[in-house]
């Protein structure tokens, strides 16, 4: 039997658990570097995740009780946004799905599932990836990374490198910085800002129209108003370079409308496993083609999809109506291997 291969994954929350599953599955041998300095406590994390049948189904092939999930995740089952015109009393329904077979979840309680699943020596906590180099034919790769406990670097070599780390960096940090003074701050690309009083009475007008009466009020009350923006980004033209491959929220980050990114990371992590595995450890290049051929059209279109139903969802774009998430690509189930 030749030599087991090694897969460093870059990021220990839903795309690199999962992938951590799915490679392991396919014989591989896995280790996790997560920056954060320790497993995530089960306290109620994130405003929530909405998960699809098809990921559902795969989560649980990969749990030994998957009758956890069903424990852990309560039924969503419709999606309604709507608008209000405070002025001439009227509601309009922006999007509405029924008949919506997902399951809603804190990150924390489902992160918990997967990670608790896995041996906690293919994990190492508090471990920053700084940056990698490929050998020169191609078939190794050496990662540097930064403990931070006790600020040595050290290197790590595999056969594959996993990039799960994620793109928003909300996790790590929010808060409202004051540019005033300092507007040309190199800081001031953050995605937290301070907002003018222009911009506030804008925004008082528009929930006058959009949203309900008793949320503009609320809007209206908050002394301190900031700007979160999300971000997603035009679909990437390819999602493996070498043997370096992107998986979930860093391989097509999306906003939150469409209830994408988890279930997204979860396919990803299924069809690069079955990829991997099927091609054989001699095939990686043909296996990781295989994964960029399945996923890339898939998540693309979503990820547009999501975009525009973001604006629909926020009132911006009346000419959309009727797009409604049971539309979304793929929505039925997304190709497997
Ligand atoms: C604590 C937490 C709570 C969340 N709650 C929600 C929620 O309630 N609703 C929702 O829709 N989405 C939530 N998300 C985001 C959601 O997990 C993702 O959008 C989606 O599941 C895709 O996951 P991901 O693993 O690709 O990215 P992410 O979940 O963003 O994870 C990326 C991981 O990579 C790690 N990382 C980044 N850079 C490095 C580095 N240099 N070295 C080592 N590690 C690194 C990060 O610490 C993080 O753990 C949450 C994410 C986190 C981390």
């Amino acid at each position: 039997m030749g030599k087991k291969m090694k897969a460093i994954i870059v990021g220990g929350s839903i795309a690199g658990v999962s992938c951590a599953h799915s490679l392991t599955l396919a014989g591989w041998d896995v280790l996790v570097l997560e920056k954060s300095s320790e497993p995530p406590a089960r306290s109620p994390t994130g405003a929530g995740l909405g998960l699809d049948p098809q990921a559902r189904t795969i989560i649980k092939s990969w749990l030994s009780h998957p009758h956890l999930l069903d424990e852990t995740t309560l039924p969503l089952s419709i999606d309604q946004n709507q608008a209000t015109d405070s002025e001439k009393k009227v509601r309009r329904v922006l999007t509405r799905d029924e008949s919506f077979d997902f399951r809603a979840a804190y990150w924390s309680d489902i992160h918990g599932l997967l990670f608790n699943a896995l041996p906690e020596t293919m994990f190492l906590w508090g471990h920053k990836f700084l940056s990698f180099v490929m050998s020169q034919d191609g078939s190794t790769v050496k990662v540097e990374t930064l403990v931070m406990e006790t600020q040595e670097t050290v290197e790590i070599q595999g056969d594959l490198l996993v990039a799960a780390d994620g793109y928003s960096g909300y996790c790590a940090w929010r808060g409202v910085f004051d540019f005033s003074g300092d507007e040309n701050s190199e800081t001031n690309n953050s995605v937290t800002l301070k907002v003018s009083q222009e911009m506030i009475n804008k925004m008082h007008q528009e929930a006058d129209t959009i949203w309900i009466p008793e949320l503009a009020r609320l809007m209206k009350e908050t002394k301190e108003p900031f700007l979160n923006v999300i971000y997603d980004c035009d679909p990437l033209e390819r999602i493996f370079w070498g043997n370096v491959v992107l998986v979930g929220d860093a391989a097509h980050p999306t906003t939150p409308h469409g209830l994408r990114s988890t279930n997204m990371s979860v396919l990803d992590a299924e069809v690069l496993g079955k990829c991997l595995g099927e091609c054989g450890p001699e095939n990686l290049s043909l296996g990781l083609e295989e994964y960029q051929r399945i996923r890339l059209p898939v998540v693309s279109k979503q990820v547009l999809y999501a975009r525009r139903l973001g604006r629909i969802k926020q009132g911006l774009d009346r000419g959309g109506i009727g797009l409604e998430q049971k539309h979304m690509p793929f929505f039925s189930g997304a190709p497997l291997v």
